[in-house]
């Protein structure tokens, strides 16, 4: 399997292979597919199975692909939640890596820093936001952020952003998205309260448990 199986588009594959990869791990093989044909997906992965690439890469296709149609603003199109800063920073980078020559825009923002350089980002336009919740909650209430226009969410390491009791945050926020989107929830393990949570948010979700990290690439 490489790749260009997967059907991506020339701007990614080509970022791709500046990042050295020639090869999707195992979850990206089951996700990139199911996401690109605009699924709901529940994904059962921890850190270190290439789990990030494998939301970042469809969105970025999606939202590509959706431009050279519809000419899309800069509004923001697609909102990754994550629990902490640095999974945070680590998903933006992503996104640039991944996403260089796509054009597209993107932001992350988290607490604990001045907000005012995140604000500024937020007014010049982005198509892709990267948040922990607090953060954003805060920026929302504050009416620095505009969801309006969101059609795809992820929800990366939920188990983690409950433990951290982020759960009514989460769902405030869900609350002020458009209902028609698409879903992505991507959690380490799969306790009763995960379930619970997919099945308020997710709809007619695939499912995709790889969780075992990869550790040899020449095994995948
Ligand atoms: P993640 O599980 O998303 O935190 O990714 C773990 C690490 O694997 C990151 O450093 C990625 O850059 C790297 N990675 C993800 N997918 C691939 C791939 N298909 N080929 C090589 N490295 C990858």
């Amino acid at each position: 399997m490489s790749f260009e199986n997967l059907k991506l588009i020339e701007p990614i594959l080509r970022a791709l292979k500046t990042e050295g990869y020639t090869t999707p791990t195992p979850i990206q093989e089951q996700a990139i597919p199911i996401v690109l044909q605009r699924r709901d997906l529940l994904g059962c992965a921890q850190t270190g199975t290439g789990k990030t690439a494998a939301f970042s890469i469809p969105i970025l296709q999606l939202l590509y692909q959706d431009r050279l149609q519809h000419k899309e603003q800069k509004t923001i199109k697609a909102l990754i939640l994550t629990p902490t800063r640095e999974l945070a920073i680590q998903i933006n980078e992503s996104l640039a890596a991944y996403g260089k020559h796509t054009g597209l825009k993107h932001l992350v923002i988290y607490g604990g820093v001045s907000q005012n350089p995140q604000t500024e980002a937020l007014r010049r336009g982005i198509d892709i936001l990267v948040a922990t919740p607090g953060r954003l909650l805060d920026l929302m209430q504050q009416r620095f952020v505009n969801l309006e226009h969101i059609k795809m969410l992820v929800l990366d390491e939920a188990d983690r952003m409950l433990d951290m009791g982020f759960y009514d945050d989460i769902m405030f926020i869900i609350d002020s998205l458009p209902k028609k989107r698409q879903n992505l929830l991507f959690s380490a393990t799969m306790p009763h309260k995960i379930r619970e949570l997919a099945r308020k948010i997710l709809h007619q979700p695939e499912e995709v448990t790889k969780a075992e990290p990869w550790r040899e690439p020449t095994s995948w």
